[in-house]
């Protein structure tokens, strides 16, 4: 194997869910391209976005789905899940509602998913620090309690966003090779 056609052999699904709103597509667009919008309508998502990351030297892509708004309608298909290996489970610390559907969310991905998906919970727009309406610590503890990683991320001033992703695909990565 050339060292390009072992990078082949790494493409990861992993899709981001929660609630309307809480910046999923700005994590995205974050990421993949360092973009930010300030008044995003739930529209601009892209289906899937692939996107490289590096994991001990070895460069793995990550095939990040995002949804089209269809979250509102709890009308996220199957489709949507088929064959992810991670998730994004993604909350606003400034609206506690968001962070009360976690609960349906990994209900949501446990049932439509055939494997053990590498989750990590976000607690996004940490840059909203006087509307927190949910406490590191609540996040902390709902993650410990549920075996899921855990960040806070803000979109907005980037702070911990490529973390969020590359603890996804490091753990993918571990667990694979
Ligand atoms: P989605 O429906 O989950 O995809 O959410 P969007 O990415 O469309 O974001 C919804 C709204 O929240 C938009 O107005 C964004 O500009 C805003 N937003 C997203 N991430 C952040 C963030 O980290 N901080 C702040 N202050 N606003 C954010
Ligand atoms: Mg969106």
């Amino acid at each position: 194997n050339t060292e390009e056609e072992q990078t082949e052999d790494y493409l990861f699904k992993i899709v981001l869910i929660g609630d309307s709103a809480v910046g999923k597509s700005n994590l995205l667009a974050r990421f993949a391209r360092d973009e930010f919008y300030p008044n995003s309508k739930s529209t601009i998502g892209v289906e899937f976005q692939t996107q490289k990351v590096e994991i001990n030297g070895k460069e793995v892509k990550a095939q990040i789905w995002d949804t089209a708004g269809q979250e509102r309608f709890r009308a996220v298909t199957s489709a949507y899940y088929r064959g992810a290996v991670g998730a994004l489970l993604v909350y606003d610390i400034s609206r506690r509602q968001t962070f009360e559907s976690i609960g349906r969310w990994l209900n949501e991905l446990q049932t439509h998913s055939d494997m053990n998906v590498v989750t990590i919970l976000v607690g996004n727009k940490s840059d909203l620090k006087d509307a927190r309406e949910v406490t590191t610590a609540e996040g902390k503890a709902l993650a410990e309690a549920q075996g899921l990683f855990f960040i806070e991320t803000s979109a907005l001033d980037s702070s911990n966003v490529s973390s969020a992703f590359e603890t996804v695909v490091r753990e993918i990565y571990n667990i694979l090779s």
